[in-house]
């Protein structure tokens, strides 16, 4: 459906596209990931003409994009776009959002173009709030507005640029939930997400960009258990961890916690798992506190699908010992609730710092 050769592009020095060639076949669902910074949203702004590629061409049925007259339109037409920060009309109503551009740009009528939009609202769940204003509504159901808008273009590829970044974490899955049912009714599409779950279980293909290139592609399973290139691996064991820099005795530990939860939740932890790593933390961090004023904790959260280990690793100045070792009274307790919670604990010299490594008891 859409044929993309040696697609590159340059704002000015700055080369951000190098020399993509790819395909995109009809009722196929490929995710693009990969760190910031290297070409996604370009990409595709590329694709929908929002930005005009340097050299290379894209085909879209046979159809040459780049050198087609009438192109922008129809590609417009064909490929709609979702975008990360919604792009609501603010004085318009839902409806009305749904209804615009139908009614200006292809010329449907207002009771055909308000029947479709009824019925898109019915699809994302949101039938009731046809008459409400977007600041009236949530974000994930401005998202979900958002979808049924493209909808109403009838395109036959949509692009989603990140469409879950600027979610609060609750409301990720009911937009998630949304664009699973279009892959389930064979809608092509092109994602670029962070949510790495959802792009293994929706898409036929993964994209994984670096450095603006498509630097390895496969399967969801190719890419995700077993990638064959050095970047790739990096990136996919990066997001498998969570990790976080704590540098004053002050920090936010239920908003680390909230973290927890959704990293746990990610990989399907139990909720006794959950329960025991943030239990760890807390004692963790308590254990550790004193160190505090010789450097930054360095905490790392990391589960093994393969191995279905969790582990936690605390890193900090190797200053006063091994803090295994009792010591200071009020140490006690801290130190008999990590040991219950372990399976495995150990301290050791890991690049010039004191590392305490713990492996999480599963329940
Ligand atoms: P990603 O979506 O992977 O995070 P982007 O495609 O947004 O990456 O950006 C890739 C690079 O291109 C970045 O260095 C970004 O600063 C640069 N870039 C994107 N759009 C423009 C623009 N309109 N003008 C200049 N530089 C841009
Ligand atoms: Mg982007």
């Amino acid at each position: 459906m859409i044929k993309v050769e040696h697609l590159s592009k340059s704002f000015g020095d700055l080369v951000v596209l190098k020399d993509i060639s790819t395909e995109i076949r009809k009722g196929e669902v490929v995710s693009i990931i990969g760190p910031s910074g290297t070409g996604k949203s370009t990409f595709l702004r590329c694709l929908n003409l929002l930005d005009r590629p340097t050299s290379g061409s894209i085909m879209i049925d046979g159809m040459d994009i780049l050198t087609h007259p009438t192109a922008v339109t129809q590609v417009r037409q064909r490929m709609n776009m979702v975008f990360q920060s919604f792009n609501l009309f603010a004085h318009l109503s839902v409806l009305d959002n749904l209804t615009l551009a139908p009614r200006k740009l292809r010329g449907v009528d207002r009771l055909s173009a308000e029947k479709k939009a009824r019925d898109l609202l019915r699809l994302v769940g949101l039938a009731e709030k046809a008459h409400a204003f977007p600041d009236e509504l949530s974000g994930g159901q401005k998202q979900r507005v958002a979808i049924a808008r493209c909808l109403a273009m009838e395109p036959e590829i949509i692009l989603f640029d990140e469409p879950t970044s600027a979610l609060d974490p609750t409301m990720v899955s009911e937009v998630l939930a949304v664009i699973r049912k279009l892959a389930r009714e064979g809608m092509t599409m092109a994602i670029v997400t962070h949510e790495m779950d959802f792009a293994r279980d929706v898409s036929h293909r993964v994209f994984y960009m670096d450095q603006g290139l498509i630097y390895e592609e496969g399967t969801p399973q190719q890419i995700f258990n077993d990638p064959q290139k050095d970047r790739t691996r990096v990136f996919i064991n990066r997001i498998r961890s969570l990790t976080r820099h704590i540098t004053t005795s002050d920090f936010d530990l239920y908003a680390l916690n909230s973290e927890i939860d959704i990293f746990c939740e990610r990989h399907d932890l139990s909720r006794q798992a959950r329960n025991n790593v943030q239990l760890l933390v807390e004692e963790v961090l308590e254990l550790h506190r004193p160190r505090l004023s010789a450097g930054p904790l360095d905490l790392t959260i990391s589960y093994s699908e393969k191995a279905g280990t969790l582990e936690l690793f605390l890193d900090s100045e190797a200053v006063g010992g091994d803090p295994l070792e009792p010591g200071a009274e009020d140490d006690g307790l801290a130190l008999l609730v990590i040991r219950g919670f372990s399976h495995q604990l150990d301290y050791h010299l890991h690049q010039g710092r004191g590392r305490l490594h713990v492996l999480v008891k599963p329940d």
